[in-house]
């Protein structure tokens, strides 16, 4: 009913109102209905009381004109009247003044036999004989036939009907006063109780009756007075139950009392249901209610987890005190724990320091600061360890672990108070600056820069790392997202310019960025669905004609054609995909050759490697297997790595070079002559050829064969052949075997082509060439 009603106070007080209505209309219906029987049962009873007054006073009556009737029937003269009938006799004794006395309407005389003797009436004052066959005579002589021989004798009276009025009639025998002689017959003295009869009575009594005939008994009071009280009973006379039933109805005396008491019960009723309503909704709104609501209401107030918790109020020991209780704690269990957890949420678990979400928490609190000072600069400086993996490869993640939290303690320290230093995952800082514009960025960028470099004594072990920085300054109501972008980008291009430097983000750069980010995406898709071709340029051994190897080049068709590695090799590179893609070229590459060396046996594949791809730990396993798996000797595979690659001298380059001689191939050093290898460390590479950069060849084409001269020089001290790049030109070719270089590959032979092209050339070529190689 009150389900609509939300509020649980108000429809517990609205269902407790209910009740108690209900309670109290219950209350006040018994309790009437017992007062209007109460009531009725005394109207009833003094109904009663009346009916049996008024009984009596009939009885009396009836008893006294029984005795007027005996004291003529008994006498001498009144037998001496039936015997010969002398009028005098009716004329002195029956004078109207003595009837109207004993208030006799008529008298009957009647034979011994019970025939009339004579009859008059006496109403009008006159006596009056009656008719032979009147109504009343016929009601005397069947009043006598009823009676008992006992009744005949000692006389007795009836009540019964006289066309339609009710009539008392007294029995006396006629005897003579010594009563020796035998009945002469009877005298009957009628009494009419016609209305005016009953209303001398009613005058008596003082009561108002009515006379029915003894049948109504079961009839049911008349439906015009329905509260009146009726009583009845039938009159006795000397025969039992009479003809006469005597019936007294008034209306309800005690109707005023009734409706005074009624009135009373409404207002108690009332007055204690109000009463009984206000102490209960008192009690349960004070006890339960209005805590409940209470409760509720602080419970709803809290709607962010973060703000403190509010506190339920504890009065005492009750259940809601205990509600309220285990409501504080549980709350101030979840606020702590929440607390802790926002602090976890916001916390790099490894260095303490913040992490991404807290600096995007914290940006926009600078840039609110920056709008209002607009003379401040807002700078983040993103940091990334230069060849972090290296470490974590090398020397385990515990040392990773060492030397980024130590970098982060650095920082920590480093940065002035106002500024924010997070680690923001792997071996990726930023540092959020707020500074006088114009000014320290590169100071500070540098002494980045350089607290970096410090070296970590982890184990024994000297730990060094360093690291590139990209610089970008937030413009006002510029998102994390886009300061973030721009100082990846810086950073990426600082990588790009050699690492261990800064560069401060410029829209040119973004361009640039933008296509290799492009490229990169595009690429790690075609990895993945193995869209990159191996394409083989032959090497030929310009004393023989032969074909002695062939460089696996990799190809990567895309719709605007094929994309150039010189493109995609250094984004590969940086992406952190050359190890997959050079794993995938040499699969590939490896496969083709056994196919390849039906048709030149002893042919050798040549396969560039990376330096990205010789930091990798595993690669000298990885190549051995690849090979391996396949029907070739590790002998004729060989592995170019570019000079430049050397420059730093890295000694795990040096291990992973080592290693490989050790496993069986043969490296070759790319593109010789264009980085700056010292000479003293290319003594101590275990290289068994020197590739000659296609920039010499082309000089060749100038007449100047100096550096070619060095270079073939220097090769055959250190018993290193040399392989020609870029031969184009029959007068190349020519001038590079007067100086002795036998080895070439350049478009003069043949382009870098697929497997199915190389293998028609090679067959081409064997048709009309000579014996093959030795090995
Ligand atoms: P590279 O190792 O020096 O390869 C020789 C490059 O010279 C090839 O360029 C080749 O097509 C080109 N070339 C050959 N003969 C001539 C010629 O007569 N004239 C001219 N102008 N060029 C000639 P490509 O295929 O564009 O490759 C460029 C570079 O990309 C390669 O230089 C190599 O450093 C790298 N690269 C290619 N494939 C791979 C690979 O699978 N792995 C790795 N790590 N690097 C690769
Ligand atoms: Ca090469
Ligand atoms: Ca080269």
């Amino acid at each position: 009913m009150f389900r609509k009603i939300h509020n649980l106070r108000t429809r517990t007080l609205l269902y407790l109102l209910l009740l108690l209505s209900g309670f109290a209309l219950a209350s006040y219906w018994t309790t009437s209905h017992l007062l209007q029987r109460s009531l009725l049962q005394f109207e009833e009873r003094h109904a009663q009381e009346e009916l049996e007054r008024v009984r009596a006073v009939l009885a009396a009556e009836a008893q006294g004109l029984l005795g007027s009737a005996v004291d003529y029937g008994f006498w001498d003269d009144t037998y001496e009247y039936l015997q010969q009938g002398n009028p005098d006799y009716l004329t002195s004794n029956f004078t109207a003044d003595s009837m109207r006395n004993l208030r006799v309407d008529f008298a009957v005389f009647l034979t011994a036999a019970g025939q009339p003797h004579s009859a008059f009436d006496i109403g009008s004052g006159q006596l009056e004989s009656l008719a032979a066959g009147s109504g009343k005579l016929r009601e005397v002589q069947a009043g006598l036939a009823a009676l008992t021989p006992t009744l005949q004798q000692k006389g007795a009276y009836l009540l019964r009907w006289i066309d339609g009025i009710p009539a008392l009639l007294a029995y006396s025998p006629v005897l003579d006063n010594s009563r020796t002689q035998p009945r002469r017959g009877w005298l009957v003295l009628g009494r009419l109780l016609d209305d005016d009869g009953q209303a001398e009575l009613a005058q008596l009594v003082s009561t108002a009756f009515q006379l029915a005939p003894a049948a109504a008994a079961s009839v049911q009071p008349p439906r015009t007075a329905p509260n009146s009280i009726r009583v009845s009973r039938v009159l006795e006379d000397s025969l039992g139950s009479s003809a006469l039933r005597l019936i007294i109805q008034h209306p309800p005396i005690l109707h005023s009392q009734k409706h005074a008491g009624n009135l009373l019960l409404i207002g108690n009723s009332l007055v204690i249901l109000v009463l009984a309503v206000l102490a209960a909704a008192a009690l349960l709104d004070r006890l339960i209610l209005k805590r409940l609501s209470l409760f509720s209401r602080l419970a709803e107030q809290r709607q962010r987890v973060d703000e403190q918790p509010p506190v339920w109020p504890v009065q005492g020991h009750d259940e809601l005190d205990k509600l309220a209780q285990s409501l504080n704690e549980l709350m101030a269990e979840v606020h702590s724990a929440h607390a802790n957890l926002y602090q976890d949420a916001r916390k790099d678990p490894l260095t303490g320091l913040g992490n991404r979400k807290f600096l995007g928490e914290r940006l926009p609190l600078y840039q609110a600061i920056q709008q209002r000072q607009p003379e401040l600069a807002l700078t983040i400086y993103l940091i990334d360890l230069d060849d972090f993996k290296l470490i974590n490869d090398c020397l385990g993640h515990e040392a990773g672990d060492a030397l980024l939290d130590s970098i982060a303690q650095r920082l920590r320290v480093l940065i002035r108070a106002s500024d924010t230093a997070v680690r923001m995952g792997g071996d990726e800082f930023a540092v959020l600056s707020l500074e006088s514009a114009g000014q320290g960025s590169h100071i500070l960028a540098q002494r980045l820069l350089e607290e970096i470099c410090q070296p970590l004594m982890f184990q024994g072990s000297r730990l060094a790392i360093s690291g590139s920085i990209g610089i970008a300054h937030a413009a006002p109501g510029m998102s994390q997202e886009e300061l973030l972008r721009n100082a990846d980008i810086a950073m990426y291009q600082a990588k790009r310019a050699g690492k261990s430097r800064y560069a401060f983000y410029s829209a040119a750069m973004h361009a640039n960025v933008q296509e290799r980010m492009f490229i990169e995406q595009r690429l790690r898709q075609a990895l993945i669905m193995g869209q990159l071709e191996v394409w083989f340029q032959p090497i030929v051994d310009c004393a023989t004609q032969e074909v002695v190897m062939v460089e696996a080049l990799a190809r990567w068709p895309t719709d605007a054609g094929f994309c150039p590695p010189d493109k995609f090799i250094p984004v590969a590179e940086e992406a952190g995909l050359i190890g997959e893609l050079g794993h995938y070229i040499a699969r590939h590459a490896v496969h083709a050759l056994p196919r390849l060396q039906q048709l030149r046996p002893g042919l050798a594949l040549n396969i560039n490697l990376s330096v990205k791809q010789l930091l990798q730990v595993d690669l000298v396993s990885q190549l051995c297997e690849l090979i391996d798996a396949e029907p070739l000797s590790r002998h004729s595979v060989h592995f170019e790595l570019t000079e430049s690659a050397f420059s730093e001298n890295l000694e795990l380059l040096q291990q992973q070079v080592n290693a490989l001689v050790a496993a069986g191939f043969k490296l070759h050093l790319d593109d010789f002559g264009t980085g700056y290898s010292s000479l003293q460390r290319l003594q101590h590479l275990p290289m068994s050829a020197l590739k000659l950069d296609k920039s010499f060849t082309r000089l060749l084409e100038e007449g100047d064969e100096r550096i070619v001269k060095v270079i073939l020089s220097l090769g055959e001290q250190l018993q290193m052949s040399v392989i020609a790049e870029g031969v184009e030109t029959l007068l190349q070719q020519e001038r590079l075997q007067a100086l002795g270089c036998r080895l070439m590959q350049g478009y003069l032979f043949a382009k870098p082509m697929p497997e199915a092209q190389l293998l028609d050339w090679l067959q081409a070529r064997e048709t009309t060439a000579s014996p093959p190689l030795e090995s």
